[in-house]
């Protein structure tokens, strides 16, 4: 049972950032029933958005107005915090503020301070499971910040996503994101190498990645990605290169932060560094399986 302050259908709600995954999951809240209004800097982005059916809104003060919750699904923490201190003063008194894009922890509790401070309710609630997952409002959804603000957003995060994980305190589950992509991309890095050595001694790749997929090898990336993406060279996930490596970064960032020693964590952050230097911001991060191969 939603609590009876709980934000339901048909209230409104703002999605700021229409990019591969602001937009899907914009459209799953219209289909849950809401009433969304979309706003995107880039006009590419809204006509996209208008093109399949969403409201987008002219500037970010229509937007906010009268939702009573406001998504950022933006590039990063300090993109996300420039855009809620430049539409705080549009805001709804008592809107709820949640942050789903993969924002840095400790930046992520400041800014949520500040925001509850000014008598608005902020949660962070990144997501895991990508565009596919994004289109079929199955995402993983990790929220930090205070229960009674995350039960009050449920019915809204629900309508994404298919688990929905209370991490903590604000910033924990920015922290969880973070630490997952690290993971993640450190399995893709491992496998990506092992298949060109298997491949270099004369190992089929797509048999190597049938042998880990029925072994304990087995990660996201030999699931979902190798054959997907990397063998076919298609490179086409949807997930940049540039957000992987900010998400490792900052998981990094974070244990120097804090004071753990994480030298594995220090290793995968140069390595992705390096290959957004070598392969530049477009890329997508399965082109990490060209950047290993082709190096000598
Ligand atoms: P994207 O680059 O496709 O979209 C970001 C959008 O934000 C762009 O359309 C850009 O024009 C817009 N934007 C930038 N600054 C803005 C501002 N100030 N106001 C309004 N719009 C602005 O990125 P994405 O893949 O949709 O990712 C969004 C967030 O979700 C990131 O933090 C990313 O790390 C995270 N994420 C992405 C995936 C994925 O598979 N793509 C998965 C999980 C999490």
């Amino acid at each position: 049972m939603p609590q009876s302050n709980a934000i339901l259908p048909p209230m409104r709600i703002a999605v700021i950032g229409l990019g591969n995954m602001g937009q899907p999951m914009a459209a799953c809240l219209t289909r849950a029933g809401y009433r969304v209004a979309g706003f995107d800097l880039s006009s590419d982005a809204r006509a996209k958005f208008s093109a399949a059916g969403g409201s987008a809104a002219a500037n970010v003060a229509d937007a906010v107005s009268g939702a009573a919750a406001v998504i950022t699904l933006l590039p990063d923490g300090k993109i996300v915090r420039a855009a809620v201190e430049g539409f705080m003063q549009h805001l709804a008194p008592g809107a709820v503020v949640i942050d789903m894009s993969s924002s840095a922890p400790i930046g992520t509790k400041a800014l949520g301070e500040k925001m509850i401070a000014a008598g608005f309710a902020f949660i962070d609630a990144p997501v895991s499971g990508g565009v596919k997952r994004a289109i079929d409002g199955t995402l993983a959804i990790m929220a930090g910040g205070d229960n009674a603000t995350i039960d009050r957003a449920e019915p809204v995060l629900k309508a994404m996503g298919k688990s929905v994980f209370r991490t903590g305190p604000l910033g924990s589950g920015h922290a969880a994101k973070a630490l997952n992509n690290y993971v993640s991309a450190a399995g893709l890095a491992a496998t990506v190498e092992a298949v060109a050595i298997g491949g270099r001694f004369g190992i089929d790749p797509n048999t190597l990645v049938d042998v880990f997929n029925a072994s304990t090898g087995r990660n996201n990336s030999t699931e979902h990605k190798i054959k997907q993406f990397v063998i076919p060279e298609s490179f086409t996930s949807g997930f940049s290169l540039a957000l992987m490596a900010k998400d490792i970064r900052t998981a990094d960032e974070l244990a120097h932060q804090i004071g753990v020693v994480a030298p594995l964590a220090d290793k995968v952050t140069a390595l992705w560094d390096g290959a957004l230097e070598a392969l530049g911001n477009s890329a997508d991060h399965t082109e990490i399986g060209r950047y290993l191969t082709v190096k000598p």
